[in-house]
């Protein structure tokens, strides 16, 4: 009866989903969560109107104009600009690694032009080819740097020593020998208009799709039916060949009566005294 089946109704699940019906194919989504969205998903608190992301703040972004046309088809944008800050020492600094973060904590006052070099003196050069995300990081951005912003913050989010993480996690250090403060370089930027379920219940409402949630689909249920599967895929193979070394993910949340608790939407907590990675200020989404 079904052309496809769509495992998982995250952001992938949906779009696949969307554009298989598009070319006229009836798609089955199974999605073992009690709604759509995956990490995506959000939900509006009634009392403030605020949209509150589940699974942390997710920003859109993308420099690929087929995307943007295609998610254009679901939804309009706001004109939010993600800003991260890292704390550090009871201070905070914009990422990424920029004139912001390197002026204010090496108390220099760098242009563009002297940052190359400057960085080039801080970096480890006797590490020739880095092996563990530690030597990457030394390598590319020096010791300084890494103990202050990476080191620690990186091993709470993988809940692992930075030595026993690959290198290749790190592969590059997004740099800015500029002022801008805006983390995602990309043209197209910003949230849904109407939040992002919205945006989900948009992309599944075709005749063409049908949509079955609280529903786990297992590899034994595996058919000649094409099936598009965007779960873990440790988990597929029921563990088989061995568990993936997932990033740790926690959430707690909690409300405060003030107009603002943080002043930015992320600050991400670099120090290891700070038993979490990051705290997530919904409201401030423009
Ligand atoms: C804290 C955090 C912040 C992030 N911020 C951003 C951001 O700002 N911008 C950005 O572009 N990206 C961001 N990302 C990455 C983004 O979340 C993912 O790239 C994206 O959500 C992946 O979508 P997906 O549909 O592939 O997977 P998911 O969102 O994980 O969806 C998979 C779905 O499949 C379902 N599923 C799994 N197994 C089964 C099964 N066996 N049967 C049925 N259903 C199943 C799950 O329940 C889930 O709903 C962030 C990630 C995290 C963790």
């Amino acid at each position: 009866m079904y052309d496809s089946i769509v495992v998982g109704a995250g952001i992938w699940g949906c779009s696949v989903a969307r554009l298989l019906a598009d070319r006229g194919k009836r798609v089955l989504v199974l999605e073992r969560r009690s709604a759509v969205g995956g990490n995506c998903r959000s939900d509006i608190d009634p009392s403030t109107g605020i949209e509150v992301h589940l699974h942390g703040s997710h920003i859109f972004h993308t420099s690929d104009e087929k995307v943007w046309r295609f998610i254009r088809r679901f939804t309009d944008f706001n004109c939010y600009r993600h800003q991260v800050m890292a704390k550090h020492r009871d201070r905070c600094y914009f990422l990424p690694l920029g004139l912001p973060l390197i002026n204010a904590f090496f108390n220099v006052n760098l242009s563009p032009r002297e940052l190359p070099g400057f960085l080039a003196k801080k970096r480890d050069s006797s590490i020739g080819a880095p092996g563990n995300f530690e030597e990457q990081a030394l390598a590319l951005a020096g010791p300084e740097l890494y103990e202050a912003f990476l080191k620690n913050y990186t091993a709470k989010q993988w809940n692992r020593d930075p030595k026993n993480l690959p290198a290749d996690l790190l592969r590059r250090l997004p740099l800015r020998a500029t002022y801008d403060t805006g983390y995602f370089a990309d043209p197209h930027q910003g949230i849904p208009a109407a939040g992002y379920q919205k945006v989900f219940e948009a992309m599944l409402d075709s005749p063409r799709i049908d949509v079955k949630l609280n529903t786990d689909f297992t590899i034994a249920e595996l058919s000649d039916v094409p099936t598009y599967y965007s779960g873990a895929p440790d988990r597929l193979f029921e563990y088989r060949f061995g568990a993936l070394p997932w990033r740790s993910l926690r959430f707690e949340t909690g409300r405060e009566a003030l107009t603002d608790f943080q002043g930015n939407s992320v600050i991400n907590y670099c120090d290891p005294d700070i038993p979490y990675t990051r705290i997530h200020e919904f409201k401030r989404r423009l």
